[in-house]
């Protein structure tokens, strides 16, 4: 079925806004027609992101390329193109495509490099946050963000690495994660359940993984993910040191955003070793030469990823046989968007997803 041959002018669609008060609220929309240099996608696959949950579904915090303008919500879409505008270059109708979440200006130095996500231009605009994102059964999109789908990924796959996967996959890119490193993972949701299965194909020999939550823990476990996996509590610090030899882990990402996982993350990670961190929010407050000088590490902050890391990531999930779609817990079709966001934002689940049925 294509809406290819039919007039859209009578035609909508329902779409999800975030009001910002832990609901959800359907609003009509008509389907977009792509312009220049634009695909209609339908969606097939839409997940949520903690993101979605922290600045947007319980209140509206985002300032800047995280300020919410009321738009259609959703910045993890998959799907397929069923119509294209003039002047693609690249794509056609019955494509299988990820979609990149930010388009940007497309000719700043940040954009020329891939980094959408950290344009600065005023034109610069996230789906599901400044423009129209997945929760709705059509998305237009810009071409150039579009990333194709390799035959052997599913759509939720796909959606998983628009954000969550792809900001695993870089963080650990940058610190160059490899088979000489063991990994310390403190926060076990979505992003942490990503950092361990790219970690494990990245070579890395022991994973370890902390959380509060005992759901999250025992997820972790069960998908085989984690070697190790850690109560955040009191004893965490010594439980890590024990298993690594009294070291603690060459390689450690934080993917919670909370203050004291983020300094068990430096904590737990070796002399001359690499932290990352990608949880978002918050503070953190640290005695800066015991944990971080004098341990001789490396810090990273890392946001997302790049248009080209993201293919690189879908290439290679391909080419491993690996499916991110493995750490969904919870699908559920668009009509039931608020009890999906409710259980996303309980915080025990794995990844949350709304599917579309053909
Ligand atoms: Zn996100
Ligand atoms: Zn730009």
């Amino acid at each position: 079925m294509s809406i290819a041959n039919t007039t859209t002018t009578a035609a909508s669609m329902p779409g999800v806004v975030l009001p910002g008060n832990s609901t959800v609220e359907f609003k009509e929309y008509p389907i977009p027609e792509p312009g220049h240099g634009q695909v209609l996608v339908r969606m097939k696959a839409s997940s949520i992101c903690g993101s979605d949950i922290r600045a947007i579904y319980r209140e509206h915090l985002g300032m800047g390329p995280e300020g919410y303008q009321g738009v259609i919500s959703g910045h993890e879409p998959c799907g397929q193109i069923v119509k294209v505008g003039p002047g693609c270059k690249q794509f056609r109708a019955g494509d299988r495509v990820v979609i990149y979440h930010i388009s940007g200006c497309g000719v700043c130095d940040e954009c020329h490099h891939g980094y959408m996500i950290s344009c600065r231009s005023g034109s610069r605009a996230a789906y599901g946050w400044q423009r129209d994102g997945g929760h709705a059964p059509y998305l237009l999109a810009e071409e150039n963000t579009c990333i194709r789908l390799p035959d052997s990924l599913s759509y939720i796959d796909g959606a998983f690495c628009a954000c969550g996967f792809g900001t695993a996959y870089e963080a650990l890119r940058r610190m160059q994660v490899s088979g000489q490193d063991r990994l310390l993972i403190t926060g076990l949701g979505p992003v942490g359940l990503a950092s361990a299965m790219l970690g494990r194909a990245l070579g890395a020999a022991t994973i370890i993984g902390t959380d509060l939550s005992e759901n999250r823990l025992a997820l972790a476990s069960d998908l085989g993910l984690v070697d190790l996996a850690i109560k955040a509590e009191g004893g965490a610090l010594d439980e890590i040191l024990q298993r690594t030899g009294g070291h603690g882990c060459e390689a450690s990402i934080d993917c919670s955003g909370a203050a004291p996982a983020r300094l068990l993350a430096l904590q737990g990670t070796r002399d001359w070793g690499r932290c990352a961190y990608v949880g978002e929010g918050g503070t953190v407050s640290f005695e800066v030469s015991k944990y971080l000088i004098h341990k001789q590490i490396t810090l990273f902050g890392s946001w997302v990823t790049s248009l080209r890391h993201l293919e690189e990531l879908v290439e290679r999930l391909d080419r491993w046989g690996l499916h991110p779609d493995r750490t969904c817990t919870h699908r559920l079709p668009l009509s039931e968007a608020g009890k999906a966001y409710e259980l996303a934002a309980g915080g025990q689940t794995g990844k949350v997803c709304i599917v579309f049925e053909d």
